[in-house]
């Protein structure tokens, strides 16, 4: 059993009265290089350039979703914050563009990004854009860039001092470096689903309908073999997600509302 669930279900264990809200289901991890701000600082420029290219395209800021995008992010920070202290401390924050080519992402310092794009062409409901945005804040959350850069610095010789720069550096010209992190990064990804199906689902939003995204995605999955495959193939994320519903159901479950008594 990994970490994620063993927290989970100590908390689930801790009485029915524990209210859905204090549910910590995120792990901290540990023995990673370079500091948290290190990385979080390195990840800036790529901020700032996609921001630089919204505002010159005049695509920055929401126009069409703007209540349901602001609406289902401070649900989701709600539960984000209570994940960890690393989680409690993130300067979080939610930007929206109008780029076809950007679909979310979130950065290791919190900074959420989600294009409206992306929301009109997967005609997201709530529980699907929910899922989305909570897979990419379990990256920051759970600290996978970090992760990711202190495994790519275990497989370059230990003699040489290396900024997380300079393994930005390494990673653009190494194909092979890349591909022999391809476990790891894939492990992220399952455990951003994990993470963010249960977050989404302890923020109210009904775990089945948040999966329509992944299903959409495997059903139009092709055979097409990628030279190097960050993410998981979408089928094995819906088998994985799919095997985690009654977990999320029973958290979901704890936001609904109690039936009133019945009365005379
Ligand atoms: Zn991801």
């Amino acid at each position: 059993m990994n970490k994620l669930l063993r927290v989970l279900i100590l908390a689930l264990g801790a009485g029915a009265a524990a209210p859905a809200a204090a549910l910590a289901m995120a792990y901290e991890p540990s023995g990673l290089d370079w500091s948290a701000g290190e990385v979080e600082a390195a990840s800036q420029a790529t901020m700032q350039g996609l921001l630089d290219r919204a505002a010159k395209a005049g695509r920055i800021g929401c126009e069409r979703h703007c209540e349901r995008i602001e609406a289902i992010y401070q649900r989701l920070l709600h539960e984000a914050r209570q994940q960890s202290p690393h989680a409690a401390a993130l300067p979080w924050s939610l930007t929206v563009v109008r780029l076809q080519q950007v679909e979310a992402m979130a950065l290791p310092g919190g900074q959420v990004v989600v294009s409206e794009a992306f929301i009109d062409e997967r005609q997201l409901s709530d529980q699907a854009l929910a899922f989305v945005l909570a897979h990419e804040m379990a990256h920051s959350i759970l600290e996978h860039e970090r992760q990711a850069l202190t495994f790519a610095r275990m497989l370059l010789p230990q003699v040489v001092s290396r900024s997380v720069q300079d393994m930005y550096v390494e990673l653009d010209l190494s194909l092979s470096l890349l591909i022999a992190m391809e476990p790891v990064l894939q492990q992220g990804e399952f455990e951003a689903d994990e993470l963010g199906l249960l977050l989404a689902s302890a923020a109210g939003y009904a775990p089945e309908r948040q999966l329509d995204f992944i299903d959409d995605e495997c059903a139009a999955q092709d055979a097409s073999v990628k030279l190097v495959a960050t993410h998981p193939p979408a089928c094995t994320r819906q088998q994985q997600l799919q095997a985690r519903l009654p977990l999320a159901l029973r958290i979901w479950q704890l936001t609904l509302p109690s039936p009133r008594p019945a009365t005379d």
